[in-house]
């Protein structure tokens, strides 16, 4: 690993260095798996964070009685190894020739593949218009909040504050809900391409109301982390 950094006080991103890295899409995933000194293994998915091109960076969020990531989270020092597989993944998956108008749609650390879909974006110099609906429960566990906060042509970001707001906020407060998507989401008429990514509840409930707006299910697509992490 060449590198970490803090992104929230439970979410840090890595930068990876695989030697023969054979390079990825936005949207792929890889396998992290963990070796004890007794030989008992863990396995998790982790999406890339990071945009073709760029170096393998994965983004873990902490959660408190879990296995693996307290380790990515707390442990894991510059330097360590372990091992990682993949790119995994080709359904998930953003170029800019798929085109848009794009609805990109993440629930907590649900984001780590959109931003990877993000940056391949800007950094191909793609102009399809984005906007990205993020669901985070409070400002300070957004994830990338600087980097989402630079305006970039063509791109509109939405977050919704689900537990806690400061002062002054005037965004959305809620958990994304079907008035919500009606006002954020392109209308269905202009055939958008709809990426939702998140805990299984968060992707239910955005992909079905995306389809109720009328959106062609085929165009909806999705990622579900598991159970993991209320809303
Ligand atoms: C394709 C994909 C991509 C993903 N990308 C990311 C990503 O970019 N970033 C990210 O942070 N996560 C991502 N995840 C989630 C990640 O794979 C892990 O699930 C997550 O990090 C939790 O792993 P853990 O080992 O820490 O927790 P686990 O030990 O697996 O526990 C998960 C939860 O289940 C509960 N639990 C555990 N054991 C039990 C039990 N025996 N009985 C009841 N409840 C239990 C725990 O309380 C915990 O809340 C992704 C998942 C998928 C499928």
């Amino acid at each position: 690993m060449t590198s970490i950094e803090d992104e929230t006080p439970r979410v840090r991103t890595l930068v990876l260095d695989v030697g023969d890295w054979p390079g990825h899409r936005a949207g792929q995933h890889v396998d992290v798996r963990l070796t004890a000194e007794d030989g008992y293994r863990a396995e998790r998915a982790y999406s890339i964070a990071s945009a073709p091109g760029e170096p393998l960076a994965i983004t873990v969020e902490r959660l408190d009685d879990g296995e693996v990531s307290p380790y990515l989270v707390d442990v894991v020092r510059e330097g360590d190894a372990f091992e990682v597989r993949g790119p995994i993944g080709g359904y998930f998956v953003w170029d800019p020739a798929d085109g848009g108008p794009l609805l990109l749609a993440g629930g907590g650390s649900g984001v780590v593949p959109l931003r990877a879909m993000l940056r391949h974006r800007q950094r191909s110099g793609s102009d399809v218009a984005t906007r990205l609906l993020y669901s985070s429960r409070s400002l300070d566990d957004v994830i990338y909040r600087e980097e989402l906060a630079e305006t970039d042509t063509g791109l509109d970001v939405v977050l919704t504050l689900t537990r806690a707001q400061p002062p002054g906020w005037t965004g959305p407060a809620r958990r994304v809900d079907a008035d919500l998507l009606r006002e954020v989401a392109w209308r269905a008429e202009d055939g958008p391409l709809a990426f939702v990514c998140g805990p299984t509840s968060f992707v239910e409930t955005v992909a079905s109301g995306l389809v109720e707006l009328g959106y062609d299910p085929a165009r909806v697509k999705t990622e579900r982390f598991g159970a993991t992490g209320a809303r």
